[in-house]
């Protein structure tokens, strides 16, 4: 049997990982943690945009998260990660109205770092882990999770085996088919019937006020539809490239940076599959596919103003009149009516007419929709134990392994899972 290299090697240096490690590095000194992850610096929110939800059920998974559950872990997040809270205005006006459209609008402590400065506390985490005596093991690629009896560990591309007690794997949303690849191969059953599908609004700070009171306002509409990773100050929208096509997001620097007078949002809508579809990933990939076809190799954006009037957007005419601003990620101009299905777009629109009440001026001629925006959250594995463990010496935590589904969430699932390394309950 050969001696572990490692007492705990984490795969992927997101929030899950870190969450994992600064708590194992800190309640039990002198493990020995190597962490790694195929990029040069860790991804994801943490390094983009960097907004901070300390509210359940923002950033958790509820049917893996009771909220006493996440309430307890939730200080220690904040511990680590030391927010700024940001105060909020008025929230009742844009409550009552919202209620009397059966629209709620949740309260949500929050914290935005700004995509300018996440590096900085991304290093500032990574030295303290250093300090600590955590390993890292950058720009390597994981392509195997080993737990065979009395070895267990992984495989890095080119073959090299690296041996550990336990190993926590937390490979982000990214990393869902290294994870499907890992979980088939040991036989480990899994489940992925949800998706979230939706678009990334785009309009001027003076049509969306709202964001001057409340950083990121939660609202959840009726049918599964719900405001999702709002920016603004100097906000931006961005492609996230997957495998064959893009996905929108968005993300702001932080609010030392001049504003660029823009704000930017999703509206997602949760779609549960049934038997017989198998797999809501698969879904998101047909649907991007198609979406990027019709883009010419892009999404797609248009302006409300068209896709009111019931014709596409085009490259000619998409800064014309009262189209007042350029799109800060220009895509391709077209319909977004040929793209999303009818039911995720009735109910989008719907939810969006009664968020133009709710902040009235969101609906302006002007405002852009961006299709795709779709969260792969699947994949999610049966754990055999409270603590999100898979096999007897493997956990898997984070976004990919639909534990969480932000930040905050993604981290408290490491610390989840660093106490089930521990024998803590
Ligand atoms: C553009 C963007 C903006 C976002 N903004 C926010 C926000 O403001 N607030 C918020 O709460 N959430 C935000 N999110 C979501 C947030 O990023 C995730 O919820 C969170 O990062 C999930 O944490 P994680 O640790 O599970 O995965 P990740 O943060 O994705 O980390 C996974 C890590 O694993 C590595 N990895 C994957 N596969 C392998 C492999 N095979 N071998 C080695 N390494 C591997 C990846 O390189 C990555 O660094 C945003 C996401 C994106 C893409």
């Amino acid at each position: 049997m050969p001696s572990p290299d490692y007492d705990v090697i984490i795969i992927g240096t997101g929030p899950a990982g870190l969450g994992a490690a600064f708590y194992l590095s800190e309640h039990s000194p002198s493990l020995s943690i190597l962490m790694i992850d195929r990029e040069r610096v860790c991804s994801g929110g943490l390094l983009n945009d960097c907004k901070q939800n300390y509210t359940y059920p923002i950033g958790f998974a509820v049917d893996n998260w009771s909220s006493a559950e996440a309430e307890r872990l939730l200080p220690l997040v904040e511990k680590a990660l030391r927010p700024v809270i940001k105060e909020k205005h008025n929230l009742e006006i844009y409550r009552r109205r919202a209620e009397r459209l059966g629209v709620h609008l949740l309260d949500v402590r929050q914290a935005h770092v700004g995509t300018d400065l996440s590096r900085v506390l991304i290093q500032h985490l990574l030295d303290e882990l250093t300090a600590r005596g955590v390993r890292f093991l950058m720009e390597r690629e994981v392509t195997d999770v080993r737990d065979d009896a009395g070895s267990s560990g992984v495989v890095l591309a080119g073959g090299e085996r690296l041996h550990a007690r336990t190993v926590i794997v937390a490979p982000g949303r990214k990393g869902f088919s290294f994870l499907q690849k890992v979980m088939e191969r040991m036989g480990i059953a899994y489940i992925d019937n949800v998706v979230d599908v939706g678009i990334r609004i785009e309009t001027q700070l003076e049509n969306y006020p709202i964001v001057k009171d409340y950083y990121d306002p939660k609202f959840h509409f009726p049918d599964g539809v719900r405001t999702f990773c709002t920016n603004s100050g100097h906000a931006r929208v961005v492609l996230e490239r997957y495998q064959g096509f893009s996905l929108v997001n968005g993300h702001a620097l932080s609010e030392h940076q001049a504003g660029n007078n823009l704000v930017n949002f999703a509206l997602l809508k949760t779609i549960g599959l049934k038997a017989p579809v198998r797999s809501g990933q698969q879904m998101a990939v047909f649907l991007a596919t198609l979406a990027n076809e019709i883009g010419g190799g892009k999404p797609l954006m248009q302006r409300v103003g068209d896709f009111r009037m019931g014709k596409r957007s085009t490259a000619e005419t998409f800064n014309e009149d009262l189209y007042a601003f350029p799109p800060s990620c220009p895509v391709t101009a077209g319909d977004l009516g040929l793209a999303v299905p009818a039911k995720i777009m009735r109910h989008i629109w719907a939810a969006l007419k009664k968020l133009d009440t709710i902040v009235p001026g969101v609906l302006h001629p002007s405002t852009i929709m961006y299709y795709p925006e779709i969260k792969m959250y699947a994949n999610k594995p049966v754990f055999l134990d409270n603590h999100f463990r898979v096999s007897t010496n493997t956990y898997m935590i984070g976004d990919g392994a639909g534990t969480s589904r932000g930040i905050t969430g993604a981290w408290a699932s490491g610390i989840r899972a660093a106490e089930g390394v521990l024998g803590v309950n």
